[in-house]
């Protein structure tokens, strides 16, 4: 059974001219999508989007930089997309990323690392109902 999970290209891959890059090897690996969108987010949708980092040290600077310009918004689909695009996303801190992965070779740095993907069942439900409507994922 195909699994759903929610992705963003975030805003520093997407001044960089990324996107497209990107979006190609996440078709690569497999990857169908079922909606896609660009937007820019308010500091106040970030903030409800990162709500578990709430009280971090990184919780002002992340919302910032995530509402600093246009991000690419996704919802994929594949066998085990949640485990499978975390494994080409790389680690968070690029410094860290094993080799080919997408923050190996495109992110800049921990805060600055060009793609987020959903990390359990629960996250990827509630985070794509965050940013898509029902219509949008026919
Ligand atoms: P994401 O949720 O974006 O897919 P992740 O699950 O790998 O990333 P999280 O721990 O959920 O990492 O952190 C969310 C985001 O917050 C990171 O992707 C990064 O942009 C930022 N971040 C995490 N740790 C730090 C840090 N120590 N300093 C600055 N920014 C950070
Ligand atoms: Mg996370």
């Amino acid at each position: 059974m195909p699994q759903r999970t929610f992705s963003i290209i975030k805003p520093d891959a997407v001044r960089s001219g990324l996107a497209g890059t990107i979006l190609s090897e996440i078709a690569k690996a497999g990857f169908g999508i079922v909606a896609i969108k660009k937007q820019t987010i308010s500091k106040h949708e970030a903030e409800g989007f990162y709500a578990v980092h709430r009280s971090k040290p990184f919780f002002g600077s992340l919302t910032d930089f995530m509402s600093s310009g246009p991000l690419i918004l996704m919802v994929l689909e594949k066998e085990n997309a949640i485990a499978d695009l975390r494994k080409l996303m790389g680690a968070t801190d690029p410094a860290k990323a094993a080799e080919g992965t997408i923050r190996k070779k495109f992110a800049t740095s921990i805060e600055h690392n060009a793609i987020h993907g959903s990390d359990a069942e629960e996250t990827a439900a509630y985070e794509i109902g965050y940013w898509f409507a029902g219509y949008e994922l026919l």
